[in-house]
């Protein structure tokens, strides 16, 4: 087996035109939200921790090495595109998903109610169960940038499964 852990923080701001913030978008679900990550693609910092989660499993280089925020190419990009890069990394490589377990950690908005609907997104892209998806949301206090709501962080980890 495999374990890999992947890790993500975007800066939240006002979203455009008051400010760099893009649409917040968590695990490819869209809140309705003041602010939003800055970030060269769609800033789905869900989506970047399990990409990243899956190539630390696997030993390749993370999605900042793949996908350099250089390159025009990915601006404003869907960040599935990342994710689905690291999936078919994980075939070839002949390893399966065995489980995920993923913390995202946001003053506002709230993950709970949206919860559902994220693990059966992600269980979509990953074309796996949904039992082999965890999804907890957390505050940080209030305190430090992250509690003042003025970043998001997610943890994630990953197992892999050698395929035979
Ligand atoms: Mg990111």
């Amino acid at each position: 087996m495999r374990v890999g852990h992947g890790y993500d923080l975007h800066r939240l701001e006002s979203c455009a035109p008051a400010g760099r913030g893009r649409p917040f978008i968590l695990g490819g679900v869209r809140f309705d939200h003041p602010t939003g990550p800055v970030a060269h693609s769609d800033g789905d910092a869900l989506l970047h921790a399990i990409t990243d989660a899956i190539l630390g499993a696997l030993g390749m280089p993370d999605i900042g090495q793949l996908f350099p925020d250089s390159d025009a190419a990915h601006d404003g990009s869907d960040s599935a595109i990342f994710l689905r890069e690291a999936i078919q990394r994980m075939h070839r490589a002949r390893f399966s998903l065995g489980n995920l377990d993923c913390t995202v950690i946001c003053e506002s908005p709230k993950i709970g109610p949206r919860r559902a609907e994220i693990v059966a997104h992600l269980a979509e892209l990953l074309s796996c169960d949904v039992q082999r998806i965890n999804v907890k949301g957390k505050t940080h206090e209030k305190v430090d940038a992250v509690g003042e709501g003025r970043a998001i962080e997610v943890h994630v980890v990953a197992l892999l499964h050698p395929v035979d």
